[in-house]
Parts: C-alpha cells; structure tokens; sequence
C-alpha cells in the first residue's frame, strides 16, 4: 500500500505540462482539462482573447474604446489583459475605463475605489457617471422606495443608458464589456425560458448595437468564468495525484487588484439559478458552456416572425422600440411616486403601460426579479 501511494506521488511529481512538456503544471485547465503550467496557461489564455479579437474584426487601428469597468474580476482582467494585447499586437487602440456609479453604498464606492487604483496601475484615464447627477436618483434611494423586489429592472435598465451616455462623453468609437461565456450561457438560457426570442437571437452576437450610437463587443465571449478568476491567481504550491491537480495556495502572481463583494441589493433569485444549473452542467460535461452558447448561435427566427421596430424616445432621444425609452419610463414612475408603473408588459399608459399600480400575479413580478446584475440586455 506504501509502495503504491509512494510510487503514485512520484509518478505525480514527474508528470509535465501537456503543452510544453518542460515545466511543471499547476492546474487543470476548466475549459479542456488540459494539465498546464502556469506560464503556458498565461500564454493560451491571452492569445485565446488575441485570436477573438482578430476573427471577429472587434476593432480598427486608431479606435477609442471604452471599458466598462466595476472594479470586478471580469473587467479588471478586461482592461489588464486588453491592455497588454494592445502594447503586445499594436492593435493601436485608445483605451480608457468607464465606470457607473449606481449609488449603493457600501458596495460600488468600495468597488470605485478598486477601479480607480487600476486607472494609476494601467494608465487608463477613467471617467464615472453616476445616477444620481443624470436620473436624480442612487440606487440606494430606489431601494428606500420599491424594496428589493426588482430593483435590478431599475438598475439594468439605468446602467445600460448610462453606459452609452458615457461612451459619448468619451467620444469613443466602441464600448468592451467583461461578459463571460458563463454569462452568455445562462443569458441563452434565461432567454429560452422567459421565451424572450428577440434577446435571444441577439445575446450570442459578440458585436451588438451597431445600429444604435456606440456597439458594444464581448472579447471574453469564449473565455471561462473559472479561468478568469485563476488568471489573477495562480498557485505557486501544489501536489498532483493520478488524475487530477489540486491548487492548494493561492499567490498573487499576476496582482491584479479587484473587487469580489456582491452587492448588497442583489435579489440571487432566478438568475442564481440558472447560475447553478450551467455549473453543474460544466461541472459534468466543460463544453456545455460552449455548446449552449452554439446553440444560441445557430437559432434563427422565422422572416415570418413579427419583431419590434428600433426607433427614438420621444423624451430623451435614446434608441427605443417604444414612444418612451425603458429608462425614462421607470424613472417617470419614480419622480411621480409610481414606481411599478413602467415595470411589467402591462397595458396602457405612455407605453401602453398601467399609470396605475396594480396588484400582479406572483409569476409577474418573479420574471422581474431574474433580472440580475447586468441584466438581460447584452
Ligand atoms: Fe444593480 Fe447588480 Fe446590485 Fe442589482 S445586483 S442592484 S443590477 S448592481
């Protein structure tokens, strides 16, 4: 039994990374279960992003891009990583970091901080629009209004427009977002299930609002939520066993520096779930994540189908398929102490809307609440 455990770790210890056969690998790659090392995991995943970038036609030399930063791991690993691409590839790209500041307290001046270190640390000028100077109203003071319950409808919403209304100050020509393939698998299947077809048929599109005043593109479309958070971090002590490799320590090697708090307000609820479902299907089967994004992908709406006209807000001038843009619906109903008026695919109203607030059935304002962080809207 000794013989064996001593001969087990021995033939442990020999084993090399499967890509240079030289070093010693550290971790068990989440998307191709590839046993690597830590400077061929660096390698890959950053000229995975490169090839993304190329195939796609993401950017032309001389392009202003916007990152939207929250001081999160995905984007703070968006805006080192795009930066390094940038000197390494001469994309020739003017790269500053964008920030929104909801107003929660306690959880984006926390994570405001973070992106503000990162301004000095990357060089990026940084620029933050919060809700209160353009709606009037933080987060904080919707929550005291509404409650939890959607309170992310407020927030998406908000988030979305204020996005492209910095974008515009920036005058830049593109906005790059740290959406993760985990991201858009659960937005496919949060899409299915709400039976959302015009989402769903856009939330794969690595480009999306080319029509609209400033696309928006997703360089980590392809890349695993695992690997973004091990890219940071990777373990500088390890021990291996016939198959698989254990990360014990975790050093910071790359010292990216980023925020992991959740925010206080987030309701977990329906997207949590389909959260958990995607990571038991990973868990199982790795590619699930890159076969539901496929799926998505591939899905295509029928000429037949009916879908809504692109148009302009009739108060703000922002796109919308409506007489009023979502935004200044929800905060219509805000300033007039209406808060659910622009919530729900009720009738009437300024956008066929109830001015009235009325009592919904459960199942309604459950749909709602699954419009977590980020919302729906790619
Ligand atoms: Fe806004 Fe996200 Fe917090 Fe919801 S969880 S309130 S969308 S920051």
């Amino acid at each position: 039994m000794e013989a064996s455990e001593g001969k087990s770790k021995k033939q442990g210890a020999s084993r090399l990374c499967c890509l240079c056969n030289q070093r010693r690998p550290v971790l068990k790659r989440p998307k191709t279960l590839q046993q690597i090392c830590k400077e061929c995991f660096y390698e890959v995943f950053e000229e995975e992003i490169h090839q993304v970038i190329v195939k796609n036609g993401l950017f032309k030399s001389g392009e202003r891009v916007a990152i939207g930063a929250s001081g999160g791991k995905d984007s703070t690993v968006l805006a080192y990583v795009l930066s390094e691409l940038n000197r390494r590839h001469s994309y020739g790209l003017d790269l500053f970091l964008l920030s929104i500041d909801e107003g929660i307290t306690g959880y984006r001046d926390d994570s405001l901080e973070t992106v503000k270190r990162n301004e000095l640390q990357y060089g990026l000028p940084l620029q933050i629009l919060s809700y209160k100077d353009l709606y009037g109203w933080t987060m904080d003071d919707i929550v005291k209004m509404i409650g939890l319950k959607n309170n992310c409808t407020f927030c998406g919403v908000f988030r979305r427009q204020a996005l492209d209304r910095g974008a515009a100050l920036l005058k830049v020509d593109k906005l790059v977002t740290g959406h993760n393939a985990d991201d858009i698998a659960e937005t496919v299947l949060l899409n299915i299930l709400r039976g959302d077809i015009a989402r769903l048929s856009r939330c794969t599109s690595i480009t999306t609002g080319e029509d609209g005043p400033i696309p928006r593109c997703k360089p980590f479309k392809y890349t695993y939520e695992k690997e973004i958070v091990i890219y940071p971090f990777i373990t500088e002590s390890f021990s291996c066993s016939f198959s698989n490799i254990y990360i014990h320590t975790y050093a910071y090697f790359k010292k990216l520096d980023y925020f992991s708090t959740e925010c206080i307000y987030s309701p977990n609820a329906y997207r949590g779930f389909a959260r958990e479902f995607i990571k038991d299907l990973e868990r199982l089967r790795p590619r699930a994540i890159l076969d539901i994004i496929k799926s998505g992908e591939d899905f295509r709406i029928a000429t037949t189908t009916k879908m809504p006209e692109q148009g302009t807000c009739e108060r703000c001038g922002y796109i919308s398929s409506q007489k009023w843009c979502k935004a200044c619906v929800l905060l219509d109903g805000l300033n007039r102490g209406l808060p659910k008026m622009g919530i729900g695919r009720a009738r009437g109203g300024v956008n066929g809307d109830h001015q009235k607030e009325t009592k919904k059935p459960a199942s309604a304002a459950r749909s709602l609440e699954s419009k977590q962080c980020g919302s729906l809207d790619f």
